[in-house]
């Protein structure tokens, strides 16, 4: 009442400089738009920019910068719980802003910005999430680093927004809809792939990783000794008699299963390494171990028979898997194949008894045993594809050949002479072949004893144009893949 009085008096006070009055005015005016602009400010709400937004990570270690209080105290605890516990579990890192206004600035430029002003998400693994509400503009954004958008695609993004924040969004009810989808932003990233996917180089991770590569290395591994195993007994008919094979079942329980179960449960448990390792380990010693007894239980009951000769083939047939094993484990392979090279030695050299007489038979020297090699034998040791043992008895004279055939050696038998000094010697082209006609050549074949030369023909096939030199249609009318870009600018938003 008062003030009004004075108002109006000053307004009817005769003023006599028309100037200062006109001046006056204006600055009333003035104020007045001031003090209205203020006024609206205060309740629409601050225009926020990316340099104005407070960090509060920074300044209180919150993930929730709400400078105009849009959510209660009560929902920013529960948030800052939430994220706090998804960066400790999973390193991602989730930024939650809440603006009443960004004025006319792009929302999209809008993140962008501020997500790469803050640095949200961890260096190197950018597994960052800005979730950025802007009230006046009734918009969420969610605004995900380069790590996260694997495991919250675009599509994701949105359904999180339309099925837990928008419904309560459009009640005015902020805290609930940002607490519902914390939670499942929350859910998402902390589900053990997407931990898996996310997490940074940190010690545990990695070592989780070497189990999966040597879990996956034993596996690919077994896959093929797999296929060797029984595609080698489908297919090789000569195969000796004493064969290290053992049920299908048993092999698959003891090589496939047991590391399986192993290497899952290493991965689950997240077990120090050198216990990984060491387990391994035993494992691979485990498995050593039973084959070395498997070895020497097949062999009793040939040895029983006498057949020392077969179980040294067997025992020398293993050398090169039981070298390559005590590289690998030492302790205790190298114990083991020493143990088995003086089996196979004590077998070859073990005393016999004539077959004749019965009586002890020697065992002749390499120059010894000469006489009583035929021509062919001899060229077979010499070229090392048998080795010949020769017995006399020392009371009778009678003389027992024994033969050690060597496997890897590439010989076989002699159509002509039957010994086995039978080699393939070369492949020659007789006639070149064109686009017109087929060509010809001839493999040869050798017997370093007799000496018998087998030629067998076969035809070069003609020479095909190739297609190449239409590349018109391929390159231009092929689909071609987007650049692959970085863009960095994933995500989705919703509005209210
Ligand atoms: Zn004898
Ligand atoms: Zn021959």
């Amino acid at each position: 009442m008062v003030l009004a009085t004075t108002t109006q008096r000053h307004k009817v006070l005769p003023s006599d400089n028309q100037l200062l009055l006109k001046n006056r005015i204006l600055i009333a005016i003035w104020v007045t738009a001031v003090a209205l602009f203020l006024q609206c400010n205060s309740s629409l709400g601050q225009v926020y920019t990316v340099e104005t937004v407070p960090n509060t990570k920074l300044v209180n270690n919150s993930y929730v910068s709400d400078p105009a209080g849009l959510l209660n105290a009560y929902t920013v605890s529960e948030i800052n719980g939430l994220l706090d516990s998804l960066e400790k579990k999973a390193t991602a890192q989730v930024a939650v802003v809440m603006l009443p206004s960004i004025g006319d600035a792009d929302r999209f430029e809008f993140a962008q910005a501020l997500f790469r002003k803050w640095g949200i998400g961890q260096s190197g693994k950018d597994n960052g999430l800005l979730i950025l509400v802007i009230e006046d503009q009734r918009n969420i954004r969610f605004h995900t680093g380069y790590g996260l958008e694997g495991v919250l695609p675009d599509a994701i993004c949105k359904r999180i927004q339309q099925d837990f924040m928008v419904p309560h969004f459009k009640n005015a009810d902020y805290n609930t809809g940002m607490r519902e989808g914390m939670k499942e932003v929350y859910r998402r990233l902390t589900s053990p792939e997407a931990v898996a996917e996310i997490y940074d180089d940190g010690g545990a991770p990695e070592t989780r990783n070497w189990f999966v590569l040597v879990g996956f290395l034993w596996m690919v591994t077994a896959f093929v000794m797999f296929f060797v195993a029984w595609g080698y007994k489908k297919f090789k008919k000569s195969a000796p008699t004493l064969r290290i094979l053992i049920p299908m079942w048993q092999w698959l329980l003891l090589y496939a299963a047991i590391p399986l179960a192993f290497f899952m449960v290493a991965y689950e448990a997240d077990i120090h390494p050198g216990l990984f390792f060491g387990a391994l380990y035993a494992l691979a010693t485990l498995f050593l171990v039973e084959r070395y007894s498997r070895v020497q239980q097949l062999a009793q009951p040939v040895l029983a028979r006498g057949k020392f000769q077969e179980v040294y083939g067997f025992l020398i047939r293993q050398r090169a898997y039981w070298k390559v094993a005590s590289v690998f484990f030492p302790i205790p392979v190298w114990f083991l194949a020493r143990k088995l090279n003086e089996q196979a030695h004590d077998y070859r050299n073990r005393p016999r008894n004539c077959v004749k007489c019965g009586a002890v038979t020697t065992k002749l020297s390499e120059q010894q045993e000469d006489e009583f090699l035929q021509s062919g034998q001899q060229a077979e040791e010499k070229i090392g594809a048998v080795d010949y043992d020769v017995w006399k008895c020392s009371s009778c004279g009678a003389v027992e050949l024994l033969s050690y055939p060597n496997e890897k050696a590439r010989y076989t038998a002699c159509p002509k002479c039957r010994f086995i000094t039978y080699q393939h010697t070369g492949k020659r082209e007789l006639e070149a072949a064109t686009y017109a006609s087929s060509g010809r050549g001839e493999e040869e074949f050798v017997c370093l004893h007799c000496g018998f030369v087998h030629l067998i023909p076969f035809v070069i096939p003609m020479l095909v144009a190739s297609s190449s030199s239409d590349s018109s249609s391929s390159s231009s009318d092929s689909g071609a893949s987007w650049g692959g870009g970085d863009s960095g600018g994933g995500g989705a938003d919703s509005s209210w």
